[in-house]
């Protein structure tokens, strides 16, 4: 623990535990390896970083765990929660729903603790529009088509049908390109989750999300100016 210069309020410890954390939003066609980096992410920077965990109305897959990949509901309870204005944003992927329980996210944002988000583009938009400074944006590409298709086939886990449904969408969602704060293509994991990390590390330390940083500085040049009797 360091300790608060003279004319200060506040130690750099305060000043970094009084930090806002920051929404990473991890988009992607499927197929990107965007899970992988998002995985690597949550392992990498715990404690400091949570997984938002959507809410859908998608049946589960046989490798998904209720409470751990998604909170998997009925169309009624998400009905419900939409009404009572308990998503911070949702939208319809491929004929299911999807949301972003609210509650959580607040209190970690609250708390100095950073939030993952895996959502499209339509979730993004919508957390740009109401809090557009604490979003931080990333979309990942896959470094080909063809490597696209055939980490989705090596999945194995969803039939030709929704493949191909998957790949029309990646053609709408890869356009939205320019809308994201940063884009990553995804041809090497190492490279690209190092990426991912150098992103968060630096977007951590904008001033901005430091009110705490201020009168810690401004202390410290105080007490220099004194102890040079200016
Ligand atoms: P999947 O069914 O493959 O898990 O997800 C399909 C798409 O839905 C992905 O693009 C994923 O990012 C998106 N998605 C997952 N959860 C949410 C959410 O809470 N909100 C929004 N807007 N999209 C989501």
């Amino acid at each position: 623990m360091s300790e608060a210069p003279n004319g200060t309020v506040v130690t750099a410890d305060e000043a970094e535990a009084r930090r806002r954390g920051l929404m990473l939003v991890l988009s992607s066609p499927s197929g990107a390896g965007k899970s992988t980096i998002a995985r690597q992410l949550l392992e990498q920077e715990k404690p400091l970083i949570d997984l938002s965990i959507s809410v859908t109305t998608r049946p589960r897959r046989t490798s998904e765990i209720d409470g751990v990949h998604y909170h998997f509901i009925s169309q009624e309870r998400f009905q419900h929660m939409r009404e009572r204005d308990e998503l911070l944003e949702w939208a319809e992927v491929h004929g299911n729903f999807y949301g972003t329980p609210r509650d959580p996210v607040e209190k970690a944002l609250e708390n100095g603790r950073d939030v993952l988000f895996d959502i499209d583009i339509q979730g993004t938009f919508q957390l740009y529009e109401k809090m557009r400074s604490d979003v931080v944006s990333i979309f990942i590409l896959p470094p080909s088509i063809a490597e696209m298709k055939s980490r989705l086939h090596r999945r194995a886990e969803d039939t030709d049908e929704v493949i191909l449904r998957r790949l029309e969408t990646a053609v709408g969602e890869m356009r939205h390109w320019k809308d994201y704060d940063y884009v990553i293509v995804n041809e090497d994991l190492e490279r690209a989750f190092n990426g991912a990390r150098a992103i968060l590390q630096a977007e951590r330390l904008r001033r901005e999300r430091s009110p705490a940083i201020g009168p810690f500085i401004e202390g410290m040049v105080k007490d220099l100016e004194r102890e040079l009797g200016q």
